[in-house]
């Protein structure tokens, strides 16, 4: 079903940890309905970007727009009820719970919204739960899982493992959802499999900001790349543009 996505605006953000400047005064804009890259060597800043703009990081400078709201300051929690989901870099499940209970914590997370609807939905809790299942369940058909519904988390192939994080972000319903290098690790069956869901995640209307060493994916997938390096942005264009760039060639591309 369509969604209306949000575009994210940063302007002249700078993350300090002491005297690292880990994002340096970057701006850029993510598109609604796009897949943005966003790419650059180890320790470029790059998850820093995705932990900030989820509220795990504060900027010491700059601002950042879900929309037309600023998120500067704002908790996690405030963030994700704005709509912002993502995955790891390094998967986070709960591996102990099977593949459906997963999915169906990322759908609590965006049904609770506060305690007196939270009381209203107990008395159709029945109800609820099955919606909710089958909702759960029509979330890992799209991602490929239908089958693995009832295993444990933990016991699926890493590939899927992946595909089952992306599940349970997209069980929030997220206007924006940001993806951590998704595809490390990954077989290169599993990379096109995520390519064909992330390409359908991006027609449904979401704004995707997507993190990835393995070029060939983030070419083929992405509408525009931001390039980092030392926390600094050096190139921003579509993929022919920053792959053409010397400044990224040399910093990342080249060797
Ligand atoms: P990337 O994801 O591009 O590899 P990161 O955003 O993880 O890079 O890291 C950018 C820089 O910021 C690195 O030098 C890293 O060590 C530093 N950094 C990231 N997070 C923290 C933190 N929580 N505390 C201190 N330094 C950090
Ligand atoms: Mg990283």
């Amino acid at each position: 079903e369509p969604v209306d996505g949000t575009p994210v605006t940063v302007r002249g953000v700078t993350v300090r940890f002491g005297g690292l400047r880990a994002m340096s005064d970057v701006s850029t804009r993510i598109e609604t309905a796009s897949v943005h890259g966003l790419i650059g060597p180890n320790g470029a800043g790059k998850s820093t970007f995705v932990n900030t703009l989820t509220g795990l990081y504060t900027p010491s400078a700059g601002d950042i727009r879900i929309g037309d709201t600023s998120i500067v300051g704002a908790s996690p929690a405030q963030i994700a009820r704005l709509g912002v989901a993502r995955t790891f870099q390094n998967i986070q499940l709960f591996g102990h719970m099977s593949v459906i209970e997963n999915v169906l914590v990322g759908l609590h997370l965006a049904y609770r919204s506060n305690l007196v609807d939270a009381l209203v939905r107990s008395r159709r809790y029945r109800c609820e739960e099955r919606e909710n299942r089958e909702r759960a369940q029509a979330l890992l058909a799209f991602v490929g899982l239908a089958g693995a519904a009832n295993q444990d988390a933990r016991s699926l192939p890493y590939g899927q493992q992946r595909l089952l994080e992306i599940a349970r972000a997209l069980a929030t319903e997220p206007k924006v959802l940001l993806l951590d290098e998704p595809a490390a690790g990954l077989l290169p069956s599993d990379i096109d499999a995520l390519m064909a869901i992330l390409r359908r995640v991006r027609a449904g209307g979401r704004t995707l900001l997507l993190i990835e060493h393995h070029m060939d994916m983030v070419m083929a997938l992405c509408d525009r790349i931001t390039v980092l390096d030392f926390g600094e942005k050096i190139a921003e264009g579509s993929p022919d543009e920053v792959t053409s760039d010397p400044k990224v060639v040399e910093a990342y591309l080249g060797a």
